[in-house]
């Protein structure tokens, strides 16, 4: 810190200030985690100066041997790690992943004629005709993902995401009774809209996912299965989730990010069936840039760290505790989407249990050093903005070393602090902009005991 400080201490001070913010509060944000420190030692060195657009052994760029070493050792550990035939580890987040994913699945789908086919040498010579051509084949392309209110992920076809642009998109939710997908549901909707992609994977749903059934349903109409595991790729990877419950070997395509629970640096990463290799290794140039060479050698240590027995006990830890957490809500009278948990999430309906929107609630506990994120629960009146419902996510406490009666205790002082807190009613008569008050002395006191956790 203190040689940055020499070049701007502003920032110095920054860093500092968000280790004391990050030690001396309650993460309990679904999608963070702490890095180990290996991995955050990688990621900041001396391969972040260098370029090499390209594949291994494939580069626009000389002088690249070192980190065609780093990103080979990263796909092969992903690779190993997760049972993969293929591995792609350029992407420099998890949109970037589903991006490279998407134009994989449509590279290697919808054959475009070559420009010799349409008698012309180049692009500039196609006539409005031949425009027209290309364009649609590309883009009257079918995408269906989960919806956002049910817990899908903007990049699964969200309007204003270019995953919604790019497609002639639909959606699927969740059983309005049980909060839970139904499958039947999604079959009898994949089979009318007949999809290109058929995209599973979630944000912000508290239940496991059966890729084999949805493996069967894209089958029906010959969609390709893609999976966006990024936020269960720790529970994939230390065998949490095996079997039907596991995407890889079930879906064609499986994109994550590599740092929720998956303890990684900040990236994203593409697995794919062989047939798709060749399209997926052209990641760079089709949707990136030059790869971020200290982050794939971060995404290669924590690759190496994920593969241990340790890890494995990290990520059983991760699955009990949500089910501590979610057990200590219960029994305190909360009203939980689903009814409960069985990966790393609780989503806490705030209105019914508390009377408070998602908003009031986050900065409530906020103030009480507990960090969460409001959230939509399915068929949210308060929209997306206010919300209903906060989210809540193991991974980083886990990693923390809290075991289940730690996270009874986090429950209990949510509880203790959501019930104290009143919604004030705004003048125009949104929830939204209303102060909160909450008891005299709780905020210090449940910030006292949260920070002894
Ligand atoms: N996919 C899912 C399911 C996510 O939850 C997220 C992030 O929250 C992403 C993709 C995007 O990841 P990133 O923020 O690294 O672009």
């Amino acid at each position: 810190l203190e040689v940055i400080a020499t070049a701007e201490p502003t920032v110095a001070e920054a860093i500092r200030k968000e280790l004391a913010d990050q030690r001396g509060s309650l993460k309990l944000i679904a999608s963070e985690n702490y890095a180990t420190l290996p991995t955050l030692l990688a990621m900041g060195t001396w391969f972040s100066d260098k370029y090499a657009e390209g594949t291994v052994g494939h580069r626009f760029y000389a002088g690249c041997a070192n980190v065609d070493t780093i990103e080979a050792t990263a796909a092969r550990h992903a690779e190993e790690l997760f049972g993969a035939q293929h591995a792609y580890v350029q992407p420099h987040s998890g949109i970037d992943a589903n991006l490279v994913a998407y134009w994989t699945i449509l590279s290697h789908r919808i054959e475009l004629p070559a420009l010799e086919e349409l008698g012309v040498k180049s692009a500039n010579d196609l006539s409005e005709q031949d425009w027209e051509t290309l364009r649609h084949r590309l883009g009257d392309q079918r995408l269906m993902g989960m919806s956002l209110d049910a817990g899908g992920h903007l990049t699964h076809g969200f309007r204003p995401n270019i995953s919604g642009k790019m497609f002639h998109q639909r959606s699927y939710g969740t059983d309005p009774a049980t909060g839970f997908i139904d499958y039947d549901a999604v079959r009898a909707q994949v089979r009318e809209f007949k999809p290109l992609i058929l995209v599973a994977g979630y944000s912000a749903y508290p239940r496991r996912v059966n890729f084999a059934t949805m493996r069967e349903i894209a089958d029906e109409v010959g969609a390709t299965l893609m999976v966006d595991m990024a936020h269960f790729a720790g529970l994939v990877a230390g065998k949490v989730f095996t079997g039907d419950e596991n995407p890889v070997g079930n879906a064609q395509v499986v994109t994550t990010t590599t740092h929720k629970s998956l303890r990684g640096p900040r990236g994203g990463m593409v697995l794919v069936d062989d047939e798709f290799a060749a399209d997926v290794d052209r990641g760079c140039p089709m949707v990136l840039g030059g790869p971020l060479a200290n982050m794939m050698s971060a995404k290669a240590v924590a690759l190496a760290q994920a593969k241990t027995p340790d890890f494995q006990a990290y990520a059983r830890a991760i699955a009990s505790n949500a089910k501590a957490l979610a057990e200590g809500f219960l029994r305190r009278g909360a009203t939980l989407v689903t009814g409960g948990t069985d990966n790393h999430i609780v989503l806490v309906d705030v209105a019914t249990s508390f009377g408070l929107t998602g908003r009031q609630a986050e900065s409530a506990l906020l103030d009480a050093g507990i960090v969460t994120n409001r959230n939509s629960i399915p068929g949210d009146p308060n929209g997306a903005w206010y919300t209903s419902g906060i989210r809540l996510g193991t991974p980083a406490l886990t990693s923390r070393g809290f075991d289940a009666d730690a996270f009874d205790r986090v429950a209990d002082l949510i509880c203790e602090t959501l019930n104290a807190t009143t919604a004030a009613t705004a003048s125009n008569g949104k929830p939204g902009k209303a102060k909160y008050e909450m008891a005299e002395g709780l905020t210090s006191r449940v910030h006292d005991e949260a920070h002894e956790l």
